[in-house]
């Protein structure tokens, strides 16, 4: 079955899906993106990701390229041509295209493109095992919260996770605090018993799922501080995990090689990620979904649910 791909007004396949050489996404990196998971045939938290374009699009001064409804049935005809149970749906939209020049066109149609990624789930092995994270400093720019493809620093902070034979770098800012990680959110479980995860301001983005499980959390009667924690706190930190997209809830057993805890996943952490795959399988039922093929995954407790690819 062939896969397709939305760009601007017409879907096509994706391997012939293409943009113009002066778009200025292409040219300056001038435009945003999300990233919306798709778990048992339904979007997960549609609505938080589209307030979150809608808003990063505003930062930038970029039209919305479609109104919000729109946007939905497109989503919607994307995913039923691509026949997309478990995976994502990116959206991206640029100030569009036009002569390269700084600043901005005096006419440009915003461009919109949008693809889904059928992805595997997590193995059971890597989530027994846990994830080690690495850390470097973060040398991103002073917007963080905005969704932007600008994601240079972000690459290079995943690469050189990657040629340490970690899964996530963490980001740590001038005065030693973890910003985030490359494409996920920082967590931890205090020595004091408390999960902590950084306040949401200019120097994160706060991620859907980080929003999601805070909610979470506190309904489960869990003590929640949004507060920075320094890399030495991690270190030494009950447990630590990572949210995202598209690795939900994943727990890190190290971090630059020191074992967090036990040098074992957390049972906090095992408890809230069961907890988030619950709440995902939720929404999927209320929509009615989950009857295509994702549905016979493992259900929320399942350990074997979850994404492999990054955000
Ligand atoms: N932080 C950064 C820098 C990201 O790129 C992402 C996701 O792409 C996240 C955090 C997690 O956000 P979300 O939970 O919305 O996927």
């Amino acid at each position: 079955m062939p896969r397709y791909a939305y760009v601007n007004g017409r879907y096509l396949p994706h391997a012939q899906a293409a943009v113009h050489i002066e778009d200025r996404g292409y040219q300056f990196a001038d435009g945003v993106y999300e990233v919306v998971p798709v778990f048992k045939g339904a979007l997960v938290d549609e609505g938080p990701h589209l307030d979150r374009l809608e808003r990063s699009l505003r930062e930038l001064r970029i039209d919305m390229p479609v109104a919000r409804a729109t946007l939905k049935l497109i989503s919607r005809e994307l995913m039923r041509r691509n026949d997309l149970t478990q995976g994502m749906l990116y959206l991206q939209v640029t100030r569009g295209v036009a002569p390269r020049d700084h600043k901005f066109p005096a006419q440009a149609t915003p461009a919109l493109v949008m693809t889904t990624r059928q992805t595997k789930p997590h193995s059971e092995a890597l989530l027994n095992q846990g994830v080690k994270v690495i850390a470097v400093p973060d040398i991103r720019w002073e917007r963080c919260d905005i969704k932007s493809i600008s994601l240079l620093p972000n690459v290079l902070a995943k690469q050189q996770a990657t040629e340490a034979g970690a899964y996530e770098a963490w980001q740590i800012d001038g005065e030693g605090y973890v910003t985030e990680g490359s494409s996920t959110n920082a967590w931890i479980v205090s020595a004091e018993g408390k999960v902590v995860t950084r306040d949401a301001s200019h120097a994160i983005l706060s991620g859907i799922t980080r929003l999601s499980l805070l909610k979470l959390i506190r309904e489960a009667g869990f003590e929640v501080e949004e507060r920075a924690f320094t890399l030495e706190e991690a270190k030494t930190a009950r447990e630590a995990f990572l949210t995202s997209s598209s690795s939900f809830v994943l727990p890190i057993v190290a971090i630059d090689e020191t074992p967090v805890g036990n040098g074992h996943p957390g049972i906090l952490s095992g408890k809230l990620r069961a907890r988030y795959l619950d709440y995902m399988a939720d929404l999927g039922a209320d929509l009615g979904a989950g009857t295509g093929a994702g549905a016979d995954l493992e259900g929320g407790t399942g350990a074997g649910a979850g994404i492999e690819g990054a955000a």
